[in-house]
């Protein structure tokens, strides 16, 4: 929500924007606090977006007791929560100005021209080959019925005219990446996550995005989208996932890793402790015992509660953004152990 006029208006913006699709794990949880104390420590606004696209798997429950969540580890924002459901006008908006072409492959027929083609253009695995981009409005009027008689429709794509693109991460520096004809507005009518995001971010007026680096690859073609919709792409921050003890990405499977589990306390110390380079153990009964030699990292071998950096002598999330330097947030995967 805008700020009353006359408001001193910080330039910082960040954001944490939670899928509303299940609990929040302590990944999702260190990932927000990470995003919160950077706003925090730069003297802006933080804000909350609720990316509930999908309306199949969001659930108003989840997005409530994630509020709740990120509440309870001391986390604040600024402003109305927003929701991505309630704001097709924008999505819409933002459709009618990018050049677009409707397709109308299945993923099945995509992989087919990927494998007659002997694999994706420009070496890009899994891009779109182009197949629909330059039909005739006779073919396309073609295939649109076939997909009628099928229960089908077409999904929207962008008509993109370069094949990479550079994002400027913070962490990571500038990050070259394809583009392709990205599917903007998917052929069950859903708006695709990469045009919602950076319509939503420029709307909000996010100046960095710090989030998860399974997301690093999505920056470029969505720092490309923000430019061809004429709005100042933002800076990235892509922080390391927490991992599972075999090196995957942290899952709610993985046991006693969300506040249904475990104790808002229980969270802020482990959180508190990944940042400095420990918490190798997980928070769980029979947490706290030795560090084992982990596969991943050096989190896992700093020992849990290793006092180091700026961070060292931050017993409370509260307390953070007083000292808060992204820099000195760990480069490794954090590692999380269940107890
Ligand atoms: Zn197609």
């Amino acid at each position: 929500m805008d700020e009353p006029a006359g408001t001193a208006a910080p330039g910082y913006v960040g954001r944490y924007a939670p899928s509303p699709t299940g609990h929040l794990h302590l990944g999702n949880l260190r990932t927000a606090v990470i995003a919160w104390a950077r706003a925090r420590a730069a003297g802006g606004r933080f804000i909350v977006r609720i990316e509930d696209i999908d309306r199949q798997r969001s659930r108003p429950e989840f997005e409530e007791r994630q509020l709740a969540d990120l509440a309870a580890i001391g986390l604040d924002w600024d402003g109305e929560v927003v929701r991505q459901s309630e704001r097709d006008e924008l999505y819409d908006d933002a459709l009618r100005r990018l050049p677009t072409f409707p397709c109308f492959c299945s993923r099945k027929d995509i992989q087919r021209e990927l494998a007659e083609m002997g694999g994706a253009p420009h070496g890009v695995p899994g891009a779109y080959p182009g197949t629909c981009r330059d039909l005739t409005e006779a073919e396309r009027a073609e295939r649109a019925a076939a997909l009628v008689a099928e229960g089908r429709g077409p999904s929207l794509r962008l008509r993109a005219d370069v094949r990479e693109w550079r994002a400027d991460d913070a962490l990571h520096g500038n990050v070259v990446g394809a583009v392709d004809d990205m599917v903007l507005r998917r052929a069950d009518g859903m708006w695709a996550y990469n045009l919602a995001v950076v319509v939503d971010d420029a709307d909000q007026g996010v100046t960095e995005i710090v989030r998860g680096d399974d997301l690093l690859t999505s920056a470029p073609r969505q720092a490309h989208l923000a430019g061809m919709l004429g709005v100042p792409a933002p800076t990235y921050a892509h922080v390391p996932l927490v991992l599972n003890s075999e090196g995957r990405r942290l899952a709610k499977r993985d046991g006693d890793v969300t506040l249904r589990e475990i104790t808002a306390a229980q969270a802020r110390r482990w959180i508190l402790d990944s940042l400095r380079g420990g918490a190798g153990d997980g928070v769980g009964v029979g947490a706290g015992g030795d560090v084992g030699a982990g596969p991943v990292g050096a989190a896992a071998s700093a020992g849990a509660g290793a006092k180091a950096g700026p961070f060292a002598e931050v017993d409370d999330i509260a307390d953070l953004p007083e000292v808060f330097d992204l820099m000195a947030v760990p480069r490794d995967p954090v590692v999380w152990r269940s107890g």
